[in-house]
């Protein structure tokens, strides 16, 4: 594992990013600003709390610089956010929607405005009655890669023209071609 930090120089405030290697945790580490060019001491906690620390971080979706002893801050990522955007192309049902999909798992399908609660989490507003309400679920899995599974539609769900079987897992890729129903949605991975 390769985890990557920044730390704000206490000389000139600059950020580095610094890549941690299994030598430093738990101890003071000296890096030399690649702004000023100064020395500065940043202590890096043990590996399991930094560890930790960040994980708990990454949850919050927020980075955290903490404040050191010695006046210099540390934070940063281990993994950078991958996200899905869907994007539902223009038809005779619908105008064009994009969707931004990062959950572990989002079901798909028509809006239902006649409010009743069986509604999906990515709500498509279309007049398309081939798509069901819950017509599909996208799944984003731990190693960051998405998969598509059909919710037993009455129309099925097709992946670059091949009809998903049952109610097996597909793996998207960048660029992959969605029909649900009468609508065509465009697939994007994305890498932040
Ligand atoms: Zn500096």
């Amino acid at each position: 594992m390769q985890i990557k930090v920044n730390v704000n120089c206490p000389f000139c405030k600059q950020k580095n990013q610094i890549l941690v290697k299994d030598d430093m945790f738990g101890r003071k580490n000296f890096i030399s600003c690649s702004h000023c060019l100064k020395n500065f001491a940043t202590s890096i906690p043990p590996k399991k709390e930094f560890v930790s620390r960040l994980e708990k971080a990454k949850k919050e979706k927020e980075k955290v610089y903490e404040k050191n002893e010695d006046n210099t801050y540390i934070g940063g990522s281990i993994k950078k956010e991958v996200f899905l955007k869907l994007s539902v192309l223009p038809n005779e049902y619908s105008v064009s929607q994009v969707f931004e999909i990062d959950q572990k798992h989002m079901t798909i399908g028509r809006k239902n405005s006649s409010g009743s609660e069986y509604k999906a989490d990515v709500e498509i507003v279309t007049e398309d009655m081939y798509m069901g309400r819950k017509h599909a679920v996208i799944m984003k899995k731990e190693n960051n890669a998405f998969v598509i599974k059909d919710l037993k539609s009455a129309n099925l769900t097709w992946l670059n023209g091949t009809s998903l079987k049952g109610t097996d897992e597909f793996y998207l890729e960048d660029g992959d071609e969605l029909k649900l129903g009468r609508t065509i949605l465009k697939i994007n991975i994305i890498d932040k």
